[in-house]
């Protein structure tokens, strides 16, 4: 036989039931939530692909942990098996742990970035670049072209340009640059991994201009995934062991654990220089929390811990997992939708811009977009586009990303094929109407990040 199916490497023990609401109902919703669908209740959506952010099932076994989570404040039993799990999983010796991947990014630019340090970064993720502007520094892309590209087939799209890279070091001094922040299987390129060759050639570039890599390593699991299917000499080796070696080139990493690490809420900061890491512990007990809890409580630090042994116990599980994914985009390519390419390990990313090509980017394209897929639906995506961009903190003019997308997220272990059927369908009935799908303005725009709580009106037709 040629073609075997694969299948998901679990059954389902518990079910919630969702529910799919009246085309009116779903019209009323969209037009309250001011046609963001970060501004939707949960009971209006029926499949819910805003993000795979703390939207994870989590197994028995984590479930069981839960029971087991030792609530001491100082010291718990709990904390030191996470210690354990990072050090042996990541391999960093230090661990910060925090209430998320902000908390992380938040201490971790606080003892690094000195007012007018600049930070080279594989593109930007919103909450990262934050917290290096607040601290007073500049974030610079230095990403490869191709990452900017959707029809680039490149298999890295997430890799350091490095003549970029050398092009800041050049312009600002090594002295102004603390570190490269290095993000794993870059979210704002949809989901796109970064090679081993790259990690080790930054690491090896940034030693020796006395420069630090600090990874954002949220995804690095499936990233090493990425490697071990696309890079040379990887194929034989455990996803495992190649999650330790991507860490290896690096000096310490930030981890929003509500990805990879399939538990619905936590993070940590993890380190190699125990006096790094001291600076960053006086810090945390003023921001997060004690140094032996940081924000979570004893039994969401055993349920991560338990998290992440599991996502690595064998290579079967972030295969189902980035498989689903592909089986989305490789559904909607058939059908002829444009989507970013190669298809990224989290989620489908539609190129907003090729679909609602009468829509100037001003007028919104992937919001009204994503909007046209929950009134059609009941499907929740999220815009990646102008909008999550905002504006620049110099200018106050609107930035414009030349990647203009909505990006549907799956959650990890949650829904099956069928649902991904029903959300294909759904897009591809979008796409037959597309040019019925007009444009927003903005009627209520906040200062920071904006997309979480922006309102628009349909424009006139
Ligand atoms: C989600 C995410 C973050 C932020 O983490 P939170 O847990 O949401 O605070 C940072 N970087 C990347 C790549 C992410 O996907």
């Amino acid at each position: 036989m040629e073609h075997r199916s694969w299948a998901e490497p679990w059954k389902i023990k518990m079910v919630e039931p969702i529910e799919l609401r009246t085309r009116d109902e779903r019209e009323a919703a969209i037009e309250r939530a001011g046609f963001n669908t970060f501004l939707l209740r949960s009971d209006e959506v029926y499949i819910d692909l805003l993000t795979d952010s703390g939207t994870s099932a989590m197994s028995d076994r984590q479930w069981a942990g839960l029971m087991l989570g030792d609530e001491s404040y100082a010291g718990s039993r709990s904390f030191y098996h996470l210690v354990d799990a990072v050090r042996s999983v990541y391999g960093y010796e230090e661990l910060v742990p925090t209430h998320q991947g902000r908390g992380a990014e938040h201490i971790l630019s606080q003892i690094l970035i000195r007012p007018g340090d600049v930070i080279p970064g594989n593109m930007y993720f919103t909450t990262t670049r934050f917290h290096q502007e607040h601290a007073g520094g500049t974030f610079v892309d230095v990403i490869i072209d191709e990452a900017h590209d959707p029809d680039s087939t490149h298999p890295f799209k997430g890799n350091i340009d490095l003549d970029k890279l050398a092009a800041v070091v050049d312009t600002y001094g090594a002295e102004r640059v603390p570190y490269v922040s290095f993000e794993t299987n870059v979210n704002m390129a949809g989901g796109q991994p970064v090679s081993m060759r790259n990690l080790a050639d930054v690491y090896e570039f940034c030693r020796r201009h006395g420069i630090l890599v600090m990874l954002d390593a949220t995804r690095a699991l499936e990233n090493a995934y990425f490697i071990q299917q696309r890079e040379g000499g990887y194929q034989d080796r455990s996803v495992a062991s190649i999650l330790r070696e991507i860490c290896s080139y690096s000096d310490g990493a930030t981890v929003s654990s509500k990805k990879d690490n399939l538990v619905n809420i936590g993070g940590f900061l993890a380190l190699r220089d125990p006096e790094l890491a001291a600076r960053a512990r006086s810090l945390l007990v003023a921001f997060e929390g004690l140094h032996t809890y940081g924000g979570m409580s004893g039994r969401d630090m055993e349920a991560l811990a338990r998290g992440i042994e599991e996502m690595v116990a064998g290579d079967e599980h972030v295969r189902a997992r980035v498989g689903q994914v592909e089986y989305l985009g490789n559904t909607l390519i058939k059908a002829g939708i444009p989507v970013v390419r190669p298809i990224g390990g989290h989620g489908v990313f539609l190129d907003a811009a090729a679909i609602l090509d009468h829509l100037p980017q001003e007028h919104f394209p992937a919001q009204a977009l994503a909007a046209a897929i929950y009134r059609d639906s009941g499907v929740r995506g999220m815009e990646r586009g102008i909008v999550s961009a905002g504006r620049d903190p110099g200018t106050g003019e609107n930035r414009h990303p030349n990647l203009e997308l909505v990006r549907l997220t799956i959650p990890r272990r949650v829904y099956t094929q069928s649902h991904m059927d029903v959300v294909a369908e759904s897009v591809m009935a979008v796409y037959e109407r597309r040019h019925r799908v007009g444009g927003l303005r903005f009627v209520y725009e906040p200062e920071q990040l904006r997309f979480f709580q922006a309102r628009f009106e349909e424009l006139p037709a």
